[in-house]
């Protein structure tokens, strides 16, 4: 058994069938679709059908077990008594086969993740280095013309630039969204031409060895507008206050206080609408999570984004995202585009 499963082992009251890819990958390597693994005390098995029995067998530490397509349903015929599931990830389907196989079901959630959130120093060297990369496809995207293009132009550029820069895929499907349409936190790049004097949110991330990296910058093209400027500013101080405030042992709620309330005193807090930031590593989007809702507290290594936005409806967004490694001082950004208002042409 590796180290990771060793320490799930610890925190189960009951073995544990893990069916969520990614906690799939992060216990045992192994990348699949159609995959579970069942941790439990004394070893780990990994059940998956033929298309894949090449791979598996040569994952070390686990014992492979070979099943027909449908992993779940035959799965059962291995296992009796008690096992937890990860409830956030099986279907009712696939449950109901687990029941039905006369297993003992008990929903739980979070467990994986939880070891996921604080990363080994492996896991920080390569998100470093997918974040080396993110930061490279911002200096070439400044680099670019922005007025008269469309906002799907500079969203294939940076995914070229990704694929140049040696990153296995994109995080995400890279956000331009320019003008109005940066007041849609999760806008679509579409076809609207960017205009000259308003603002532009990129926002991107590249994966590396399945580890991903996050960042946003906003561009201006040409001078902007009094309340698009005021909002830059009040942002970028919000991003900083942020940053200030992420520290080990202190809850994530009061990191993601610590910028809403600067956004909050310019009396633009209405056009903040979303959480400060959450956990990346090999999901772009996991624990911890900082928002005003959040009972995570920050503890060292976990690897986050503090990403303030003001989204004015009708006029324009603005978002200033970074991404950090929580240490026992200052947080280690490693977003180093600047944060100061970038002029494109
Ligand atoms: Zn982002
Ligand atoms: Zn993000």
């Amino acid at each position: 058994m590796n180290a990771r499963a060793q320490k799930l082992v610890e925190k189960l009251e009951e073995p544990l069938i893990v069916t969520t890819p990614a906690n799939v990958r992060y216990l045992t390597g192994f990348v699949s679709s159609n995959v579970s693994v069942v941790v439990e005390p004394e070893r780990v098995r990994l059940f998956t059908d033929f298309r894949y029995a090449g791979a598996a067998r040569i994952v070390p530490d686990v014992e492979f077990v070979e099943t027909r397509r449908e992993t779940i349903a035959h799965m059962a015929e291995f296992l009796s008594g008690t096992f937890a599931f990860e409830s956030t990830n099986l279907t009712y389907r696939d449950y109901e086969q687990l029941r039905d196989g006369g297993l003992e079901l008990v929903p739980r959630m979070g467990l994986v993740e939880g070891l996921r959130a604080v990363k080994g120093e492996d896991e920080l060297e390569q998100i470093r280095r997918a974040a080396a990369i993110t930061n490279q496809a911002y200096e070439r995207i400044a680099e670019e013309r922005f007025v008269g293009r469309t906002e799907r132009e500079l969203a294939w550029r940076m995914f070229e630039f990704f694929h140049e820069l040696g990153a296995e895929e994109e995080a995400f499907d890279t956000i331009v969204a320019a003008g109005a349409n940066g007041a849609r936190p999760h806008a679509d790049s579409g076809e609207r031409v960017i205009e000259q004097g308003t603002t532009v949110v990129v926002d991107a991330g590249a994966v590396l060895d399945g580890y991903c990296s996050d960042c946003t910058r906003t561009f201006a093209t040409g001078e902007l507008p009094d309340e698009l400027q005021r909002a830059y500013d009040v942002c970028l101080e919000a991003q900083l206050k942020g940053l200030e405030a992420a520290r080990p042992g202190i809850e994530a709620k009061q990191t993601d206080a610590a910028a809403r309330d600067v956004i909050t005193e310019a009396g633009l807090g209405e056009a903040f609408g979303h959480g400060l930031g959450h956990g990346v590593g090999i999901d772009v989007h996991e624990a911890p999570h900082v928002a005003p809702t959040s009972t995570d507290t920050l503890v060292a290594n976990n690897v986050l984004t503090i990403e303030p936005g003001i989204y004015l409806e009708g006029t324009g967004g603005i978002r200033i995202e970074d991404l950090v490694v929580i240490t026992d001082g200052e947080p280690e950004v490693l977003t180093s585009f600047p944060k100061e208002l970038v002029t494109v042409s």
